[in-house]
């Protein structure tokens, strides 16, 4: 792009895309941007590329590219427990379409602002459709939470449902079909416009020992956790919570089969040892937080799934870029 073209979109559609914050000394404008971290607090840093194609159907509307492209990163800060504050936006695009990006700015800075998240800088190059934002924030100095705390013995809990967001990409791409509309519309929503679980992920700090945000699948995220914990996991089958739209879509089987192993749900999956579980449901009521209990980390090194007392077989355990 032309410096001149360049600079007037950038001014146009990002110089005040998001919050306004007392703590940018400097933003969108110069050579690169000026913070000020709350002192004794830890910057959390986390970053996430969307490509067309891979990610986001390349004709997928603008407005749910620019909020998924943050929420995802909002999502890997809640999983830490940490609180968003600023980000920077790499945008790479075939051309400078303006009614794409005035969309796509509406669906990044209404979230943004939802979510008090300054825009405080970025990239624009010309070329394949590509989105990378990079998101800061900060948490209580030794506070974070982390992937790596559970031990054999916790509780696993998992917030809202999952499912939703695949079987709406699904949808999406015409590879499922729904004759009840509003249960469509619901999933595609889920998809398009996931909620990221950021004032869950603050307050379960000094609750749980270890937590993730499932992106890749609830069977294959939680797994990770275990892994970094040095332990296994085991899942419930029936325990799984699916929308009551996922199950109208697809009936109760398949519903719980997206929702081990379908991913972009967003939702917090997290582990809380025995003895601090009543704290937790105290300090956190399930009606307003929306989350409930589906396993138990255990004693071994793999994740498995049980209905009743029997183990279950499953063959694809959540989405990996390079496994063919
Ligand atoms: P430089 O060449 O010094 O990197 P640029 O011309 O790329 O500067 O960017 C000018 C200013 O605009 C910088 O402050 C940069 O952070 C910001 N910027 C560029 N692209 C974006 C974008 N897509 N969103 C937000 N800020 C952007
Ligand atoms: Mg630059």
């Amino acid at each position: 792009m032309t410096s001149l073209t360049e600079f007037a979109l950038i001014e146009r559609y990002f110089s005040h895309c998001g919050a306004e914050r007392r703590d940018v000394e400097l933003g969108v404008g110069d050579d690169a941007a000026l913070l000020r971290p709350p002192v004794g607090e830890d910057l959390v840093a986390a970053i996430d590329t969307l490509v067309a194609g891979v990610h986001f159907p390349p004709d997928a509307a603008p407005g749910s590219i620019g909020h998924r492209a943050l929420a995802v990163n909002l999502s890997d800060l809640a999983a830490m427990g940490a609180r968003p504050a600023w980000a920077l936006l790499a945008l790479t695009l075939p051309k400078p379409d303006e009614l794409w990006l005035e969309g796509f700015a509406l669906g990044f800075g209404a979230l943004a602002r939802a979510h008090d998240v300054a825009l405080v800088g970025g990239d624009t190059t010309k070329g394949p459709l590509c989105i990378t934002v990079q998101l800061l924030g900060h948490v209580p100095h030794s506070s974070a939470l982390r992937r790596s705390g559970a031990r054999p013995g916790d509780a696993l809990f998992l917030s809202g449902t999952v499912g939703d967001a695949a079987a709406g990409l699904l949808l999406e791409q015409g590879r499922l079909a729904l004759e009840d509309m509003a249960a469509a519309k619901e999933l595609r929503a889920r998809f398009a416009f996931p909620i990221p679980r950021v004032a869950l992920g603050e307050r379960l700090r000094g609750h749980a020992s270890a937590c993730i945000d499932v992106s890749d699948g609830l069977l294959g995220d939680a797994a990770k956790l275990g892994a970094a914990s040095g332990c296994g996991v085991q899942i419930e089958f029936e325990e799984l919570p699916v929308s009551p739209a996922l199950l109208r879509a697809v009936g109760a089987e398949r519903a719980r089969h997206l929702a081990l192993t379908g991913g972009d749900d967003y939702e917090l999956c997290f582990s809380v040892p025995p003895a601090r579980v009543e704290e937790l449901e105290r300090a956190l009521p399930r009606e307003r937080w929306d989350y409930r209990r589906i396993g138990t980390l255990r004693d071994a090194a793999d994740a498995v799934v049980t209905r009743g007392g029997t183990v279950m077989q499953f063959s694809h355990s959540g989405f990996d870029h390079f496994s063919s």
